[in-house]
């Protein structure tokens, strides 16, 4: 794996959310995204060569919503930048990593993404991403 891409983190409410990380951060945030098909509000920030990424929940029963009733806000998932995603899945899977999508689905970012189940990586959700190069 290439590097940490970028850290999730559920929140409640995005806009606030956005305020407290622009300030903490001390940069803007670069770009809001709304994932219909996970029923997610995005926001990203840059910092180095990573980036933060606040998910919000659209509905009810999407998994960030499920997640902040569960646990409260914080730390989601942990993303690494992979170069050829359908080769690292293969991979992790034949080690016995249970993976939580058969194939690579389009994430937010201009991404290709596919999880890691957190039963198989220490309680840590996993998120591959493979830049989508057009
Ligand atoms: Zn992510």
């Amino acid at each position: 794996m290439i590097r940490i891409e970028h850290i999730g983190i559920a929140v409640k409410d995005l806009k606030d959310a956005i305020e407290i990380y622009e300030q903490m951060l001390n940069t803007p945030c670069y770009k809001t995204e709304l994932v219909a098909s996970e029923n997610v509000d995005t926001a990203f920030f840059r910092v180095g060569e990573s980036k933060i990424e606040l998910l919000e929940a659209t509905s009810s029963d999407s998994a960030i919503a499920k997640y902040i009733d569960k646990k409260g806000q914080g730390i989601h998932h942990i993303a690494f930048e992979v170069e050829n995603i359908e080769a690292e899945m293969k991979r992790l899977e034949a080690l016995g990593f249970q993976l939580l999508n058969e194939k690579p689905k389009q994430g937010a970012d201009n991404k290709l993404v596919c999880f890691v189940h957190p039963k198989t990586t220490n309680g840590v959700l996993i998120e591959l991403c493979q830049e989508i190069v057009p």
